[in-house]
This record gives C-alpha cells, sequence and structure tokens, in this order.
C-alpha cells in the first residue's frame, strides 16, 4: 500500500485533529503518502481530496474541531453515490482509508470494505456511545468542559441556595452526565439507562430540604429528555422552583485535553498500522489502557456496556 486516505465524518469532536496528524505523519514515517479528504464522505464523491505533507497537520494538535471538516452525506448512503467515491479513491490511488467518526460513519466504512477497499475506524464522538471501547476521542475533553461550567453554576447555587437543572449531551448514552455527576458531586443524575420517576426526585429533594440542604445539582442526559420538562414537571408536584441551563454545542467544541491527544495519537498511529499489514473493517478501541481493534460488523450489533458499578457509587457519595 503506498497511498492511504483520511476523513472525519458525522460529529465533530476535539481530538479529530491529534488523530489526523498522527495518521498523517505515522503514515509518512512508515513511507506512504497520505491524502485529507474533506467534508467526510461528501468529498469522498466530489474528489475534494489533496495530499497532506507533515507541516499540513502541524500547530493541530491542540485544536478542537476538525481541519479536514466534517459532513453528512445522503448520497454516500446510495450504491450510485459509493460507486463513484471508489471511481475518486481509484483516481487518486488511493488504496486505504481511515474514518474518524461514529458508528453511522463506520457503517459508510464498512460498506466500502464490502466493495473491496480496506477502511478502517477511529471513534470521534464525545458520547462515548461506542460498544467494545472503553472511551472515544472527544469523551473526556467535553467532560472537563462540561465539570468547569457545573463548578461555576454550583457558585451561584450555592450562594443563591437554588436548584440548578443542568441538561449535557450524549444522545440516547449517560456516560457524559454519569461521569459529570461523579466528578461534580451532583445530587441527582438523570441517564436514559436507568431511568427514576419524577416523583422519586422530588422524594430526594424534599429529603435534603427536611436536613437542610439548600442547594442542588441535577444533571439531565439529554437522552432522557429536556431539562426544562423536568423543571415543569418538578414545580408540577413539590412547587419547587428550579433554574435550568441546556449547555449545548460548547461540549463539542474546545482544545482536546492531554488524554485525547495521547488516545488520538494512539489510535491514529495504529489505525495506520493495521492498513498496512493488510487489517480491514475494524475500528479501534481501547480496552484496560490497551489499543486494541474490533470487527466493525461485529461491534455494530452490540451496544456500548454502562458501566453500573460508576453509577452506584454517584449514588452512595450524593446521599
Ligand atoms: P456518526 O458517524 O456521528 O454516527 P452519521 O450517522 O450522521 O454520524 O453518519 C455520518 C455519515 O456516514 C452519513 O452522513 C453518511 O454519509 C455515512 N453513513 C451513515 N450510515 C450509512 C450507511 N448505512 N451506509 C453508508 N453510509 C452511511
Amino acid at each position: 500500500m503506498k497511498r492511504i486516505g483520511v476523513l472525519t465524518s458525522g460529529g465533530d469532536a476535539p481530538g479529530m485533529n491529534a488523530a489526523i496528524r498522527a495518521v498523517v505523519r505515522a503514515g509518512i514515517y512508515r513511507g506512504v503518502e497520505v491524502f485529507g479528504i474533506y467534508h467526510g464522505y461528501k468529498g469522498l464523491i466530489t474528489g475534494n481530496i489533496k495530499k497532506l505533507e507533515v507541516s499540513d497537520v502541524g500547530d493541530i494538535v491542540q485544536r478542537g474541531g476538525t481541519i479536514l471538516y466534517t459532513a453528512r452525506c445522503e448520497e454516500f448512503k446510495t450504491e450510485e453515490g459509493r460507486a463513484i467515491a471508489i471511481e475518486q479513491l481509484k483516481k487518486f490511488g488511493i488504496e486505504g482509508l481511515v474514518v474518524i467518526g461514529g458508528d453511522g460513519s463506520f457503517m459508510g466504512g464498512v460498506k466500502l470494505t464490502q466493495l473491496g477497499f480496506p477502511t478502517i475506524g477511529i471513534p470521534g464522538t464525545i458520547d462515548n456511545d461506542i460498544p467494545e471501547t472503553d472511551f472515544t476521542l472527544g469523551f473526556d475533553t467535553a467532560l472537563n468542559t462540561i465539570i468547569d461550567a457545573i463548578d461555576k453554576i454550583r457558585d451561584t447555587a450555592t450562594s443563591h441556595e437554588r436548584r440548578f437543572i443542568i441538561e449535557v449531551m450524549g444522545r440516547g448514552c449517560g456516560d457524559l452526565a454519569m461521569w459529570a455527576g461523579l466528578a461534580d458531586g451532583a445530587e441527582t443524575i438523570m441517564i436514559p439507562e436507568k431511568k427514576e420517576d419524577i416523583d422519586t426526585i422530588v422524594e430526594r429533594l424534599n429529603r435534603g430540604l427536611q436536613r437542610g440542604k439548600k442547594h442542588n445539582i441535577i444533571i439531565v442526559a439529554e437522552g432522557v429528555g429536556s431539562a426544562n420538562d423536568v423543571a415543569e414537571a418538578i414545580k408540577a408536584r413539590a412547587n419547587m422552583d428550579t433554574r435550568v441551563t441546556v449547555l449545548g454545542h460548547v461540549q463539542r467544541g474546545g482544545a482536546p485535553t492531554a488524554f485525547d491527544r495521547v488516545l488520538a495519537s494512539r489510535m491514529g498511529s495504529k489505525a495506520v498500522e493495521l492498513l498496512l499489514t493488510g487489517e480491514k473493517g475494524k475500528m479501534i478501541a481501547i480496552q484496560n489502557n490497551k489499543i486494541v481493534a474490533h470487527d466493525i460488523l461485529d461491534l455494530l450489533t452490540k451496544k456500548h456496556e454502562f458501566n453500573n458499578d460508576l453509577f452506584q457509587l454517584a449514588k452512595e457519595l450524593s446521599i
């Protein structure tokens, strides 16, 4: 294999740039040319492809977002779209591809592999919703952004003796909410994996009130519903006033943490190594601090494992 490509697809996540840098430099180090494909699968179809040199990926390891841009591309979901993509890859002489993105992007990669074009995936999403990997790229950075915000909100919650409901991202996965809740000592964590009804939450709030607790942090994962709805439901049952903060897209941006930069570097290098040894249709993962690879088709039939121990611990510590 003499030429490989790299693209970012789906939602952006901090650490994607560090992964692009790792793929480019690990490739050049091993004597292959690396091509950047812009705007995800859309760029593969339109031929928005450019050779990347060592210096093209300088000064990006610390930047959030993705220098290759990202996009969603309906056309790539069609056979015709993928046939054009394969033609483009042939035109540029590219023989293998690294896809940095979420499970949708991996599905696209698998389809290319099935057409005889080797693809390796790197899990890049703040949601941590990918199976068989302890962490996805961007999760740690988003978590730290959330904690930073909650620390600030807690100052006001304490000073004004108020209850704050904070909505965090994560799609169907409660990891961001759970880890943030544990790290920030939230009194209540609402996640889709362990649904609690509003009555139980109101009971807990009342118990807290009775023993003199005047402020509260409630973290709601977006997979549970909207924080505004939770606030209304609490008000309807207990006539308690709450303040709502929806953190929104600040969670997706910012400089990646050291953890995400190191993870991205390790995963990027491993992806190149696998492509060059003839592997395909695999996703790079981190498990017990080891960089490993799993078959994507197999992986897509599974769900990200919920860490019940961590959830119990968070509950124990917030009595
Ligand atoms: P994510 O990768 O974050 O899960 P999406 O699900 O939006 O994001 O997928 C990103 C892109 O991957 C889509 O816009 C499409 O181009 C491609 N893709 C997703 N699912 C498929 C599929 N089943 N077949 C081919 N391509 C797909």
